[in-house]
Parts: structure tokens; sequence; C-alpha cells
């Protein structure tokens, strides 16, 4: 097993030694610093919210200690908070003028029916509708469109079945690189990170680069050292991996084999063609040639995951996170971390998180185009969508889709590919799941 065995030995390896960028050497890490590393990432596992409800909850017991007489009036200031906790839910109600709203999608691409069994459909079910179900919590209890999608896109970044956090895709030298990025509709705030190799969540760093750092986009090992700073939960590599994940990397290996052998002969193509072009990668260039043999990347090896969410305050937001593509080379960033291709929110049009074929969504600039579109040309979103997805990627013979959320409420979830797992949920009723164009 990669990365597990060494994780406590090593030498006295920094984030910026050539020793962290190679595969396994974080877990090679000095004592000290893997000691870090361990604390940290439990430190991770608390958030600042339960620290404060701990600390909270220590200073009310004190003060209860202290002065026994005024339990009467800390009842009535109780029985007031529950009046305001429930005044302050009411505005969010169905019945408001600005609706809670949260999308959420589980990657876009090939999904073939006959390899859907009913269990894994199930799955992927349940997967998507607890991430949507978390942002809404999150929106019903008054909380912000930016909690909401993280809350979603965290939630889908602990579940294997997604190519995002734990269950992330593996790189042509089977190591899972993760991309990730959030932005604010309201100040156009952005975070984003690419290239992570042990932040368990890297939708909460992406955050965190938004509002704990002066940047908008970290890569590897810088990333993870701020990550450290901000008591981050960090993992080794081999968190992300499942079994599933390895046997996608042995079969894009094991196809890009075969084209080699197929394309250059089978005496000299092991010469000819280099180890690390990648299967997957390979499709995008070859729809670029114009060669529409090449066989689409099989269910499952997609999964990139995002969320686009309207609060209460009428403030948008969108988040994506990935592990990218399956065998892709060492090093690739694909359009979900880069904002304005896989991530854009701005309160004046739309917030939008993307999936698909990455390096097309790139030279699309996918995201911010639907926004723009909606600005520029004062169409709908529905509108502005559909010109991105049917009328540009297609042009490009991109694949993929989005899924966009507009101020009054309005959605979009449209894709050009098969199909693209995604579900939705708002305070006007609607709670839905689907993956190909019907509705489930
Ligand atoms: N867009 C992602 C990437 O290229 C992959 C995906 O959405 O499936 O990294």
């Amino acid at each position: 097993m990669l990365g597990v065995k060494h994780f406590s030995g090593g030498g006295d390896a920094r984030p910026g030694d050539s020793r962290w960028a190679r595969d396994e050497a974080p877990e090679r890490v000095a004592g000290y610093r893997a000691r870090r590393l361990v604390g940290l990432a439990r430190l991770g596992a608390t958030t600042g919210s339960d620290r404060e409800r701990r600390g909270g909850l220590a200073s009310l017991g004190a003060g209860a200690r202290r002065c026994a007489a005024c339990e009467a009036r800390g009842a009535w200031l109780a029985l007031a908070a529950v009046a305001l906790a429930f005044l302050s839910a009411g505005v969010a109600r169905a019945d408001d003028a600005t609706p809670l709203v949260i999308l959420v999608h589980g990657g876009a691409g090939v999904i073939n029916k006959a390899d859907l069994t009913s269990e894994r459909e199930a799955r992927y079910r349940a997967g998507l509708e607890a991430a949507r179900d978390a942002g809404y919590a999150v929106l019903e209890r008054g909380g912000t469109s930016l909690d909401a999608v993280t809350a979603a896109v965290r939630s889908l970044e602990d579940d294997p079945y997604f190519n995002a956090g734990r269950g992330a895709v593996l790189n042509h030298d089977g190591v899972a690189e993760l991309d990730a990025s959030i932005m604010d509709g309201k100040t156009l705030a952005a975070g984003a990170v690419a290239g992570l190799k042990h932040v368990k969540n890297p939708i909460e760093l992406a955050r965190a680069v938004m509002e704990k750092s002066p940047h908008v986009m970290l890569m590897g090992p810088g990333a993870e050292e701020f990550a450290l700073e901000q008591g981050l939960a960090l993992v080794p590599n081999s968190y992300f991996r499942t079994d599933e994940r390895v046997r996608q990397l042995e079969r894009a290996l094991k196809e890009e084999k075969e084209k080699a052998l197929r394309t250059s002969g089978a005496m000299n193509s092991a010469r000819s063609v280099g180890p690390r072009r990648s299967a997957t990668i390979d499709r995008a260039a070859a729809v670029a040639a114009g060669d529409e043999s090449f066989e689409a990347a099989p269910i499952g090896t997609s999964g990139t995951v995002g969320a686009v969410a309207l609060d209460r305050f009428g403030n948008l937001a969108a988040a994506t996170s990935t592990g990218g593509l399956t065998a892709k080379r060492a090093g690739r960033i694909g359009d979900s971390p880069i904002i304005g291709a896989g991530t854009y929110a701005d309160n004046k049009s739309c917030a939008v998180s993307s999936t698909g074929d990455g390096e097309f969504f790139i030279r699309a600039v996918v995201a911010h185009d639907v926004c723009a579109l909606m600005a520029y040309k004062n169409i709908s979103l529905n509108a502005a969508a559909h010109e991105v997805i049917h009328e540009k990627l297609e042009g490009l013979k991109a694949s993929g889709g989005v899924i966009a959320l507009d101020q009054a409420g309005n959605i979009v979830m449209d894709f050009n590919s098969d199909g693209m797992f995604r579900a939705s949920r708002d305070s006007r009723g609607r709670k839905d799941f689907a993956i190909y164009r019907e509705r489930r």
C-alpha cells in the first residue's frame, strides 16, 4: 500500500523539498512533522464552530455555577432565544420573496445504463441527496450560500463514490491529486487550490484561501503548508485511494498500452509511446483531432462534484471539487479549480459549477461565460447555459454540463453528455434527483 507504511518514518522533509514532491514523500516526513500532521489532522476534525460551541457551553456552565439566582432570568432569555430562532427560520421559509435553493452535481459523462446497476444508482443517489440536504439544512437554518455549498461539497468529498476527496481518481503514477474552488457571488471573492495530495477536504482549503489569505489560488506544497497553518485535516495520500479507482487506473493504463500497440505496431510501440500519456486525457486529444472512434471514459471515471446555492440574503455561491481525470499526467490541472472555467458566482448574473472535459472547459471559460452571456446579452439563465453547452462546447466537440442558479431562484442543470448526476432542493417544494434527461 502506498503511503501509510512510510507515514511516521523518513527524513526531515519540508514541503518545498523535492522529496515532498515525490509520490510517497510526505509519508516519509520526520517525526516532528508527522506528529504535527497527525495532531493537525485530529484538530481538523474539530471545526471552528464546534470549538466555539464547546467554549460557549463551558462558559455557560461556569456562569450557571457562579449565578444560581440568575436561573429565572436565564430561562426567559432561553425562551426569547428560541422564539428568535423560530422567527428567523420563518424568514427563510418558502413563502419568502427570496427562495432558498441548492443544486449539486456528481459529474457528467458517459453513463451507460447497462453499467449502472440499481445498487450503484442507489448509492450515487444517496450520496448526492445527503450532500444536497446537508447544504439545504444550512440555508434553512439561515446560513449563507457559501456555508451551504461548502457543506454540500465536503459531504461529497467524504463519499468514496465521487471523484473528489476520498475516492478521487488516480493520476498516471497512481497518486490522487486534488483540485477545488469556491466563489462568493456577493463580493466576487474567490479561493482555489490545485495539485493537493494530503488535504482531506480540498474545498475547505479553497475557502480558507479565499477568506484567510490575500490570494485567490494556491497549488501543491505551498497550498498544503497553508492548510497546516490553518489547522485543516491532512491525510496520507492512500486515504483517497479506493479499490475501484485502482482498477480504473489499471484499465486505463491497459487501454493506453493496447492503443499504443494498435497505432504504432507491436514491436516498437513500447518505445515510441512514452509512459506518461493518459488514456483519458487522450480522449480530448482524439476528439480535437476528429477521431470519433475513441472510446469514451466509462462511468465512474468522472464524478467531479459541485454545488451552487442561493441564501435568504439573496446571495449566490458556487463550489467545485475534483480528482481530475483518471491517468492524467502528474501535475495536470483541469477546469475545476479555475475561477471562471469550473466555478463562478456573481449576484448580478448567476452561480455556476461545471463538470466535463476540463481542457475544453478552460478554453471555453465555461462558468464565467454563462454569467457573462446573461449580463451582456441580457438573456435568461437557461438561454445562456444552453448557448454555452449546446453551441460553444458542442462546437468544440467537448462533453459535460453545468449546474447554475440566478438570484431569482431560476435553475439550470444542463449537459450535452449521456447524463449528469444531479440533485436539487428549494423552499418552494422542489426536491429531486436525476441522472439522465428524464427526471426520476
Ligand atoms: N472537469 C474535470 C477535470 O477536467 C473532470 C470532470 O468534471 O469530470 O478535471
